[in-house]
């Protein structure tokens, strides 16, 4: 298949006029540049194309919660009550229809891959379902019905807070030892198999959930099968405080000591908001993934990480939708640098095509998919176009494009996606899940009755 873009970012602070991609498949076979006018019988992309953007850190079912967290007032801890309700409502068939709407939106957005950070894994009481990984099948039919590339990150989560048994809600995401979450999430490799749109990592849900000897377990695990290992990191100041009083080092301490920030497959720290100096050199001198979930750390009152030291440092840095708040890859990347010029009082921080590098390549490395993230000879045939005739968008010029899309681009300017060679959305509109606002509305009444 032939793709014409009008404009394309190929890498580098401006997008490139009149780019002729060759899609062969899953790949992009060969890129040309130059091309006035689009060939006979090619795909014809109008505005600006730009490499698939990764969702590096995503709980599914929380996209429940949007707009109703928001009344009254409330905590970090007194949203994770709500968390937890929401979590015990949860049925395989439920979280099935649910994850299509979510992942259908997601995509719709502009996100091509998502990393689903998973820890919802058994029945109520914490037994295992008769069908082995009914919860994990479901999220990844889920996937591929609404057309999304998957990084099922795999959650160990078995304490209720550091020395602390777990709570009644929280069992459910316990596999009560982590010799038994070795088993399982190893029988779940088999079972998936060599699905080309579906990989599983591993994650340590937090130094709260996991101890550090099971940590090391989790990472030792991670590392030699070469996959992703992502890990909730500092996102609150009572987490560092807890870890401090009770191992008298800070979390990225604890889990740079259980092996975890030099897994072979990659080290990610979601959200990494509170963190100590040696902390910053820790994940630079690893070059570990840090991802930002800007909107949900806002949400939550968690803070602005440190983006600038740890990029400096040597992190490298990319942004997931978190609690999908909202679902706006753009907003996620723009906050990236807002939030710094808020916290430093100086502009220019990130250029465009470091926030673009950050949501293309960097978070599909982090998900383990080296080989995605740009427009080029041998990458993975995923991209966004993003259309520049809507009210916001127009009067943008091929000068300051990037710029245009990045800081006032949104959901409603996404015009087409491609996933692994095909076209999931076109027109702004998914092409194999109908009327995804209702669906969406469907499965969100079908989990919470709040009417
Ligand atoms: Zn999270």
């Amino acid at each position: 298949m032939q793709v014409w873009c009008e404009m394309a970012w190929l890498g580098g602070p401006i997008a490139t006029p009149g780019v002729l991609l060759h899609v062969d498949g899953d790949r992009i076979a060969s890129v040309r540049t130059g091309v006035a006018a689009p060939p006979a019988g090619s795909e014809i992309l109008t505005g600006l194309t730009l490499p698939g953007i990764a969702n590096a850190h995503s709980h599914c079912f929380h996209r429940v919660l949007r707009g109703r967290t928001q009344v009254g007032e409330g905590s970090f801890w007194t949203w994770r009550e709500q968390m937890y309700a929401a979590a015990a409502r949860l049925t395989p068939a439920l979280y099935h229809q649910l994850a299509i709407g979510v992942f259908a939106e997601m995509v719709m957005a502009g996100y091509t891959t998502v990393g689903e950070f998973h820890y919802v894994h058994h029945q109520l009481d914490g037994s295992p379902y008769a069908q082995a990984h009914e919860m994990e099948l479901a999220l990844i039919d889920a996937a591929q019905v609404a057309g999304i590339r998957l990084t099922l990150l795999d959650t160990c989560y078995l304490h209720g807070g550091i020395g602390q048994s777990l709570e009644a809600l929280q069992l459910r995401f316990s596999d009560a030892s982590v010799e038994a979450w070795v088993t399982r999430v190893s029988g779940l490799v088999d079972a998936v198999g060599s699905n080309p749109l579906v990989r599983v990592g591993a994650a340590i849900h937090s130094v709260r959930a996991v101890s550090p000897a099971e940590a090391a377990v989790v990472a030792a695990w991670a590392s030699q099968r070469r996959v992703p290992l992502h890990a909730h990191v500092s996102e609150q100041p009572l987490e560092n405080q807890q870890c401090m009083d009770a191992y008298g080092a800070t979390p990225t301490s604890v889990l740079d000591t259980a092996g975890a920030l030099r897994s072979a497959g990659g080290f990610c720290a979601v959200h990494a908001t509170h963190l100590a100096d040696d902390d910053v050199r820790a994940y630079g001198s690893a070059s570990a993934f840090v991802c930002f979930c800007p909107s949900t750390e806002r949400d939550l009152a968690d803070g602005i990480g440190p983006s600038v030291t740890l990029r400096d440092a040597g992190a490298r840095l990319c942004v997931g939708s978190d609690s999908h708040a909202v679902l706006d890859p753009f907003e996620e990347l723009r906050a990236m640098e807002l939030n710094e010029r808020l916290s430093s009082g100086g502009r220019g921080n990130f250029g465009a095509a470091q926030l673009l590098e950050a949501g293309s390549a960097n978070a599909m490395a982090a998900l383990g998919w080296p080989d995605g993230g740009r427009l080029g000879e041998g990458a993975l045939s995923d991209l966004v176009c993003v259309r520049l005739d809507g009210v916001q968008l127009a009067g943008a010029a091929p000068s300051h494009v990037l710029e245009s899309v990045l800081y006032a681009g949104g959901p409603r300017d996404v015009d087409a996606v491609m996933v692994s060679g095909r076209f999931v959305v076109r027109s702004g509109l998914h092409q194999s899940v109908n009327d995804v606002a209702e669906r969406l509305r469907q499965s969100i009444g079908a989990i919470v009755a709040d009417g």
